[in-house]
């Protein structure tokens, strides 16, 4: 029968392409559904320097490329497909894709997270006319432009020090008066000179003739507005938005247990209420959304599936 698996790996981020490594290297026959592109959150980011062993020349295209190709050497296969439905209801599972129809034995869900937007009027409008949710594809049409950077987690301050290499002036705007980032990551922005702080601070409307020209930004505590323009000879600036993520998980939805804000539940084996269907990285319920961590779920998740095979499966 054709298109019928041991496991079926949906997403291929560091969660999925890590299930494919160790479940190529088990000899299990694996297909990735990559969606319409590989790496997930780290091919959009510039530097990824917190992975054991990625150091100094190391940014999320060239590890992604990496984690792709050693993927690929133990014979998982990858195709260029998402899951539309799925149905988890017997004992091989199916998964409709939106160019073929797949029958596994075993599921791994790795479809990790999303950006968030800030929701503002004009937002979506010039999404990629000034508007950007990654530096390192984008950073590069702001050379010597002004940036604001929206967020004060990790992304949103990490990535600001990533623009700095590009922008001749850089603001962080965050909604509080303290950043969210790990203390080293704040030391590295204070430090700079190029970085500069619009604290308690929103931005609620952004506008612009085909490119981004202003943008209103409200200060929470003192409740006032104002507009800033972008300067006359530089036409435009850029606004980078890192407010957080959501997880990509819709087609799952009544399938298996998830929580209130839609991360799918699992035990430490990465199964989740479903026999024989698993979850690994930023998609389920965890406390560390990291490279590292994702990694680390794929390897369990593809290690469990196996052995459930083994068991439920017996000839
Ligand atoms: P995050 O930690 O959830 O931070 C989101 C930031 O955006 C927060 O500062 C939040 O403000 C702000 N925010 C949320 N909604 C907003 C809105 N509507 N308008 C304005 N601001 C808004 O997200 P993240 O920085 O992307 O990080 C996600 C996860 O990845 C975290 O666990 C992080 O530690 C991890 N990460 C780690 C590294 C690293 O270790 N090098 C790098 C990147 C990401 P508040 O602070 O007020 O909530």
């Amino acid at each position: 029968m054709e298109n019928v698996y041991d496991v079926v790996i949906i997403g291929a981020g560091p969660a999925g392409l890590s299930a494919a490594l160790y479940a190529g290297r088990a000899k299990m026959k694996a297909v990735v559904l990559e969606g319409s592109k590989v790496g997930g959150q780290i091919a959009i980011t510039s530097e990824v320097a917190n992975y054991p062993g990625s150091i100094h020349d190391a940014t999320g295209p060239t590890l992604t490329a990496r984690m792709v190709e050693q993927a690929d050497e133990f014979g998982a296969e990858r195709v260029r497909d998402s899951a539309v439905s799925v149905d988890f209801s017997g004992k091989m599972k199916i998964i409709t894709g939106e160019k073929a129809t797949y029958q596994a034995k075993s599921v791994i869900i790795a479809t990790g997270a999303t950006p968030r937007i800030i929701g503002c009027p004009g937002e979506v409008e010039l999404t990629g006319k000034g508007v950007s949710y990654c530096a390192t594809c984008d950073a590069d049409f702001f050379q010597d432009l002004e940036v604001f950077i929206v967020g004060g987690g990790d992304t949103a301050v990490e990535e600001a020090i990533y623009l700095t290499k590009f922008a001749r002036k850089v603001t962080i705007v965050h909604r509080r008066d303290e950043l969210r980032a790990a203390k080293s990551i704040q030391e590295m922005a204070f430090n700079n000179p190029k970085i500069e702080f619009m604290w308690n601070s929103v931005i609620t409307e952004i506008k612009g003739d085909g490119i981004v020209e202003s943008a209103v930004f409200h200060n929470r505590v003192t409740g006032e507005d104002t507009e800033i323009f972008a300067h006359e000879d530089d036409g435009t600036f850029g606004i980078f938005v890192f407010v957080g993520y959501d997880p990509v998980g819709k087609v799952f939805k009544g399938c298996v247990d998830m929580d209130e804000t839609g991360y799918i539940v699992t035990d430490a084996q990465m199964k989740t209420n479903v026999e024989g269907v698993f979850a690994a990285g930023d998609i389920r319920v965890k406390t560390l959304r990291q490279v590292i961590t994702a990694a680390a779920d794929g390897a369990i998740a593809a290690v469990e599936a196996e052995k459930y095979i083994v068991h439920s499966f017996k000839e």
